[in-house]
């Protein structure tokens, strides 16, 4: 990533995330990675984000399916590894507040 990248506002990097990795990926599900690369665990980010349980394991499993490349089972360990290498970037934790405010 370039270094110019860091400096992007909170709001940009919900474009770099769909521009570079994820296309078609929902706001919601670009949310609960933010949160995965924070460390969060399921339940922490239902709470976070306001949703049921049920809710946070269906954007786990839709949100695994689009980043987690194509060679590698789309577990959520490899969901949560992949966002975060991307915790610097388009999923810095600020993205996350994004959703808060
Ligand atoms: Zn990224």
């Amino acid at each position: 990533m370039p270094v110019s990248q860091f400096a992007l506002d909170p709001r940009e990097r919900f474009a770099v995330l769909q521009r570079h990795h994820a296309a078609d990926i929902p706001r919601r599900q670009a949310e609960l990675l933010t949160l995965l690369a924070a460390g969060l665990s399921n339940h922490e980010g239902a709470a976070v984000m306001s949703v049921a349980p049920q809710t946070i394991h269906r954007h786990s499993q839709e949100a695994r399916l689009l980043v987690v490349p194509p060679a590698l089972e789309p577990t959520r360990d490899n969901a949560v590894a992949w966002a975060w290498l991307h915790r610097n970037c388009c999923l810095a934790t600020e993205f996350a507040r994004l959703w808060a405010v």
